[in-house]
Order: structure tokens, then sequence, then C-alpha cells
């Protein structure tokens, strides 16, 4: 991959504009940062709006899962000291880790979708 030559990063070839001079090996967002080309011209930049609306999709994506391991990494601690709740927070935890997958296996095609929505 290629490397920006304002900004040092590592892109696939179609972030980057073409043409010579100070457009040579210039990524979009530099591109677009330095006035370049207009947003509108490049029609592969990862926007601020884009970049968040993704970032807001793949946190609730995983969230099930950072759930889980939070919650047993809880328990492990100090769950076994807490009487009555300890076991209510037991059964809570082993029905959440059993849903966990099958909400992630039933909600790959919707978030399959709403990624390549928001690719450009
Ligand atoms: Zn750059």
């Amino acid at each position: 991959m290629p490397t920006c030559r304002i900004c040092k990063q590592h892109y696939p070839q179609s972030q980057f504009v073409s043409g010579n001079g100070p457009r040579y090996l210039t990524c979009v967002r530099c591109a677009v940062e330095q006035g370049m080309v207009e947003p509108e011209e490049v029609p592969q930049l990862y926007s601020d709006e884009l970049v968040n609306a993704r970032m807001a999709l793949f946190s609730r994506r995983y969230a099930p899962w950072v759930l889980v391991i939070l919650g047993w990494s809880l328990y492990f601690s100090f769950g076994n000291s807490l009487g009555i709740w300890s076991l209510i927070f037991f059964v809570s935890l082993i029905i959440i880790t059993l849903i966990a997958p099958v909400i992630h296996f039933f909600g790959s095609a919707r978030f399959k979708a709403n990624l390549l929505k928001l690719t450009p």
C-alpha cells in the first residue's frame, strides 16, 4: 500500500487522488484538507460523519460481547460474595452469554447491509 506524502499514512490505492506535482501520492483526506480537491469530487473520502457512523455501527455490533466479558470479569473478581445477588448475577450472566452469539448471528446480515451503506 502506498504512503501518503503529507500525513505519512498507508492507504489502499483507491484512497489517493490522481495527478502529478502536489497531487502526487496525496491521500484524499489530505487533498481535501489542503484544498486541492472539493469533497464532492472524491466519492471515496471517509468524511467525519461517515467515520462516526461506522464507529457507532461497530460498537453496536460488539457491545454484547463487551458486556459478556465485563460481566464475567466482574463476577470472577467479587461476584461470589454478594449472597443472593451472586446467584441472580450468575444466572443473568449465563443468559447474556447464551444470547450474545444468537444476537451476533442474526444481526450479521443487517450489519453487513449497514456497513455497505456506510462504505463510500
Ligand atoms: Zn494524507
